[in-house]
This record gives C-alpha cells, sequence and structure tokens, in this order.
C-alpha cells in the first residue's frame, strides 16, 4: 500500500501506515475455493518477494523479472492475456507517472490475464493487485512480502481457481481480468492509467476487488488472523457489500472489521490503494486489506513472516466474491453515491 508523506514540518510523521443455474452452483464454488493453498501461495511468494526481484521497484529490472514470472505462471494454467490485448502488457509510460520533483520513474507496464465469461463476456470483473514495492535503499532490498506480493500471488491462485472451474464446465459467466498494476507505490499510477486507458468500456466493468496486503495481522490484531478490513464495499452498490458478508458467513468466516471503511477514519485508507481509481470512475470497488505491521515499507517485509493460512482465508474470500458477482443473473447495481 502507498505511503503517505505529510508535507513540511511533520515530514517524518508517517502515519503507521501508509439466480444460479444448473451449472455454476453454489456448492461448486465450495469445491473451488479449497483449491487455493497456503503451499502454493507459499511457494508463489519466496519467488515473487524472493531477493532476485530486488524489491520490484518500478520500471525497473527486478520489477519486469516478477512480471515474467507471473505470466509464466499464467501459461503454466493455460490462461492467456486478454483477447482485445495484444500481448500480456499494458505499457504504463514514464511521462504519466511523472509526479512533482520525485525521481523520473522509467516506462513499466501493467500486467493482465483474462478467464472469458461463458454468457455474458463482455461484463468484466476486475481483481486488482499491485506487483511494483519500493526497490532497493542503500543496498538493502525492501522484498515487499505482504506489499504486494500477498496479494500479487493471491491473484495467481485465485486464477487457477477459475480455470480449474472452467476445465470441469463451471467456467465463469461473467469475464474476469486479472489486472497486476504497477506504479503503486509511487502514486497509484498504473490503476491510474488503467482506469484512463481501460482495455474494455468501464461501463461494462462491474466490479474492482483490490487485495493489497493480506498475509500478515496488524498491531490492533495481535491474538489472531483470522480477520480482514473491508474497505470500500458500500460505498457505490450495497448489493456489493451483502454479497461480501454472505460469502464469508457461508465459506470463510473471516471477522470482517470495518475500521478503515469510516468515512472520518483519519488513515484515509480508502484513497490510497488502487481500487480507488475504479471506485472514482463509479465502479463498485472493494479493497481486502490487513492493516499495517512493524515491517511495513522496511527490508524486514519477507516471507518468511507471511502468515499463509491467513492469506489462504483472505483469497478464498476473494475469489468467493469474484465468483459470486461473475455468475449471479443480474450485475450488482450501483444505488449510492461513492461517499
Ligand atoms: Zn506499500
Amino acid at each position: 500500500m502507498k505511503k503517505i508523506l505529510f508535507s513540511g514540518a511533520v515530514l517524518s510523521l508517517i502515519l503507521m501506515s501508509c439466480s444460479s443455474t444448473k451449472v455454476a452452483t453454489k456448492a461448486d464454488l465450495g469445491t473451488y475455493i479449497n483449491t487455493i493453498t497456503a503451499p502454493e501461495l507459499s511457494k508463489h511468494l519466496y519467488i515473487v518477494a524472493g531477493d532476485e526481484m530486488q524489491g520490484r521497484n518500478t520500471g525497473e529490472e527486478g520489477q519486469k523479472k516478477a512480471g515474467k514470472y507471473l505470466i509464466e505462471e499464467y501459461k503454466k494454467m493455460g490462461i492467456s492475456y486478454p483477447e482485445a490485448a495484444s500481448d500480456w502488457y499494458q505499457k504504463v509510460p514514464s511521462e504519466f507517472m511523472k509526479r512533482g520533483f520525485a525521481p523520473k520513474l522509467n516506462d513499466s507496464e501493467n500486467i493482465w490475464a483474462f478467464i472469458k465469461g461463458s454468457e455474458k463476456p463482455e461484463e468484466i470483473i476486475v481483481i486488482s493487485a499491485h506487483y511494483d514495492h519500493v526497490g532497493m535503499k542503500n543496498g538493502e532490498i525492501y522484498n515487499g512480502a505482504d506489499d504486494d506480493g500477498s496479494g500479487t500471488v493471491a491473484l495467481l491462485e485465485i486464477a487457477q481457481a477459475f480455470k480449474e472451474a472452467q476445465k470441469k464446465g463451471h467456467g465463469p459467466k461473467r469475464s474476469i481480468l486479472f489486472l497486476h498494476v504497477t506504479g503503486e507505490e509511487h502514486g497509484l499510477h498504473g490503476s491510474r492509467y488503467y482506469s484512463e486507458n481501460p482495455l474494455y468500456p468501464l461501463a461494462n466493468t462491474v466490479a474492482d476487488i483490490n487485495i493489497d496486503m493480506i498475509g500478515r495481522r496488524d498491531t490492533l490484531h495481535p491474538n489472531t488472523n483470522n480477520y480482514v478490513y473491508v474497505i470500500g464495499s458500500d460505498r457505490l452498490s450495497s448489493e456489493l457489500h451483502t454479497i461480501n458478508e454472505e460469502v464469508n458467513a457461508k465459506y470463510t468466516k473471516l471477522d470482517f472489521d470495518y475500521k478503515y471503511n469510516d468515512r472520518n477514519d483519519p488513515e484515509r485508507i480508502y484513497y490510497r490503494s488502487d481500487h480507488y481509481n475504479f471506485a472514482k470512475k463509479g465502479i463498485p470497488s472493494i479493497f481486502f486489506f490487513n492493516g499495517v505491521h512493524a515491517d511495513y515499507h522496511l527490508p524486514s517485509d519477507t516471507p518468511d513472516k507471511i502468515e499463509y493460512d491467513a492469506l489462504a482465508k483472505r483469497a478464498q474470500l476473494a475469489f468467493g466474491l469474484a465468483w459470486e458477482l461473475a455468475n449471479r443473473p443480474e450485475r450488482i447495481k450501483v444505488d449510492r453515491d461513492g461517499k
């Protein structure tokens, strides 16, 4: 997740954080949700957040290498890039990411993968996670295992679960776009670029499910990892909020913490990850987040500190929600003003 820096005298004050048919029934969801497992997430994360990736800074070699790993994994699953695209990449130009006096970033890329819907392929569910992190400083690697290696590998496992279902005739009715966005840490650039240059019309984009930091517990939950912060679900669509609660009650049984969804919360988390670029265009968006811990944006955010059982459970929730949004007869409605 993006850190916020307060200007001037308080520069160093960084807040701690920065109708189902016969084909696809709920019973099927129960089957496929369990293909998302802790060992597989761990296998991917030790690579994506390994030292070889050099902290995945936007536009640098380490990030590109991590991107190549993601693409190879999709290919192994038999998943391709979107039909509407000519390859795996959406180029995000350096110029687009220019911001104030910040050092110029190199050209970078969003990476996308796609599973086409069987009945309403033109309607798109986006599942997003940023694959960039902050790179290296003073020779130290900032691995970004939780931020956002955790969301990145969750997308791989969610994609695999959808693909397994599709192979058995239970593919999603609406299409799923897996969007690995770049430049998040430098200002939510990749998601902003996508929202301004969407591959599929935003009018046909049903929702964004954004995952950013789901592999740890925060200081406010010292005794359990069976929780997740849910942010933004009720801002644009009351159905999104309700469906998410229903999926969780039935399958994952996490404690939902809505603290950061409070409109008056001073940390303004709602505005600080990639879902916001979808929400501001009026697309119902939900953000799953574990909160901030002692290793946030430090070289010590490493894969060995991830709680893989929690990562798996939260990834399962995101999958379950995506499954419901993709398969229900009517697309969810926008019935709120976004505030
Ligand atoms: Zn971050």
